[in-house]
C-alpha cells in the first residue's frame, strides 16, 4: 500500500504475523522513500448481517461502532488490547455463523455481553447497565449476584 505519510507507492513489509487468534494479519511496513514505519491490519471481508435497531431501522454492521462500545465499557480496566480484538473477532464470527441477513441489535448486544462477561466483570456490568437500562440498584444487584452466585458480597478473602 502507499505510504500514509508521503504517498510514495513503494513500501516494504518488515514483519507479518497472525494476531487475534488467527483472525487478522498484522504487517509492519516501512516506506522506501521517507523511511516512515507503520502497521496495517488485514481482515477478511465477509458478508455480515445488517443490524435491525429497536425502532425497526436497519444499518450496516460497523466494527468501529462495536469497538467504540467495548472500549467505553472497558475504560481504565486492565484488559489487554489483544484480548479486546479477540473478543471483537469472536463476535464477528458469531454474526457470520448465524447465517442471517439481518440480526436484531438486541441479539448483537447479547453477544457483546457474553464476551465482556469473560473479559472483565466490571466492564460487563457497565455495558449491561446501559444496554439493559437498569432502573435501580436492585437490578444491578441481581445482575451482579448472577455473575458470582457462590460468593457472598461481604467476602473479604484474597
Ligand atoms: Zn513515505
Amino acid at each position: 500500500m502507499y505510504c500514509p505519510l508521503c504517498g510514495a507507492q513503494e513500501t516494504k513489509v518488515n514483519d507479518s504475523r497472525l494476531v487475534a487468534q488467527g483472525g487478522q494479519v498484522r504487517r509492519r511496513r516501512e516506506c522506501l522513500s521517507c523511511g516512515e514505519r507503520f502497521t496495517t491490519y488485514e481482515t477478511a471481508e465477509l458478508h455480515m448481517p445488517r443490524i435491525v435497531k429497536r425502532d425497526g431501522s436497519r444499518e450496516s454492521f460497523e466494527e468501529s461502532k462495536l469497538r467504540a462500545g467495548l472500549l467505553r465499557a472497558l475504560e481504565k480496566r486492565p484488559v489487554k488490547t489483544e484480548a479486546l480484538e479477540a473478543a471483537i473477532e469472536k463476535i464477528r464470527q458469531e454474526l457470520r455463523a448465524s447465517g442471517e441477513r439481518e440480526v436484531a441489535s438486541l441479539q448483537l448486544g447479547e453477544l457483546v455481553m457474553q464476551q465482556l462477561k469473560q473479559l472483565d466483570q466490571v466492564a460487563y456490568i457497565r455495558f449491561a447497565s446501559v444496554y439493559r437500562q437498569f432502573k435501580d440498584l436492585n437490578e444491578f444487584r441481581a445482575e451482579i449476584d448472577q455473575l458470582a452466585p457462590h460468593e457472598a458480597l461481604s467476602h473479604k478473602g484474597g
